[in-house]
């Protein structure tokens, strides 16, 4: 039985916990035989995916593929010696409202555990954090549009340590660099910046070893494919695995020298 999870906190590419759990259920079926396993995905959020239209792909993907998936369950202990994995389940009366808390115990021979992720300790430490969200996490105060801050108008904040509400992935950053550079000259040459970060995040979502949907999405759930009319966003194609495999690489490593 393999078990994947996903932490409670915001973290980077939020879809790569679906994305192991696709490839490892890809590479058992083609090694053991499909039907000889099961793969339970257990996980906090309510949802597969933060963006509606795409949670329910992933979830069809999941009723097709086989997978059982609990929503509400945060990973709370591992007992490597019997091989299970402890969660708290979080349930909602639909008439009541009222919350319960019950320990679930689900046994595991291969588990997937991502750790809680926060901004590192400097970033923590440097009263720039949200004191009234993600207080956990520590991610920086900043308006969602200019990634200025809100307290601190000289400073802005890019990256995964960015306080927004969605992100977290590099092909982000290649959006919020000419917004914070926009407002960085702007403020130099005594004007106000105009340009506008509208919480591009890609998530390319390998669902087999050669099939892949090349996901992109704004703050407002909209899909914004960078290719329409020749990659359909919600379509497992070859040419989208091609894309994460080949072509984005070699963009993220010129995005670190400046190049992209
Ligand atoms: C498994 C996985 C798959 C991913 N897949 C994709 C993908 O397909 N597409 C995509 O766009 N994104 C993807 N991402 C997300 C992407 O890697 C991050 O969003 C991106 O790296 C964020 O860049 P960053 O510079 O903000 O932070 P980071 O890349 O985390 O860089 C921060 C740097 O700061 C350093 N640092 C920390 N503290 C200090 C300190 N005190 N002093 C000096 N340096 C310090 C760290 O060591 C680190 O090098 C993936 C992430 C993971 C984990």
């Amino acid at each position: 039985m393999g078990l994947f999870t996903r932490p409670a906190t915001e973290m980077k590419c939020a879809g790569a916990p679906l994305k192991h759990t696709f490839l490892i259920d890809d590479i058992a079926s083609r090694g053991v035989g499909a039907g000889k396993y099961e793969i339970h995905y257990a996980a906090p959020q309510q949802a597969l995916f933060s963006v509606p239209i795409v949670h329910e792909k992933l979830r069809m993907l999941f009723e097709d593929r086989g997978f059982n998936s609990a929503y509400g369950r945060v990973l709370k202990a591992i007992d490597p010696g019997t091989r299970r994995a402890t969660f708290v389940e979080t349930k909602v009366d639909p008439t009541t409202k009222v919350e319960t808390k019950t320990d679930v115990e689900m046994p595991y021979d291969y588990l997937h555990a991502i750790p809680p992720q926060r901004a590192p300790g400097v970033i923590r430490q440097s009263g720039l954090s949200w004191t009234d969200k993600w207080t956990d996490q520590g991610w920086v105060e900043v308006d969602m549009k200019t990634l200025r801050h809100l307290r601190y108008p000289e400073v802005f904040a890019l990256g995964d340590v960015a306080g927004v509400p969605k992100g977290k992935t590099a092909a982000s950053v290649k959006w919020m660099v000419p917004v914070v550079e926009d407002h960085l000259v702007a403020a130099i040459e005594g004007r106000e910046g105009t340009a506008v970060y509208d919480g591009y995040t890609s998530c390319p979502m390998i669902t087999r070893v050669g099939r892949a949907m090349l996901i992109e999405f704004d703050y407002h759930n909209n899909l914004v494919p960078s290719f329409p009319g020749l990659i359909a966003p919600l379509e497992e194609l070859w040419i989208s695995w091609l894309m994460k495999e080949v072509a984005l690489k070699a963009t993220y490593n010129a995005m670190l020298r400046g190049k992209a």
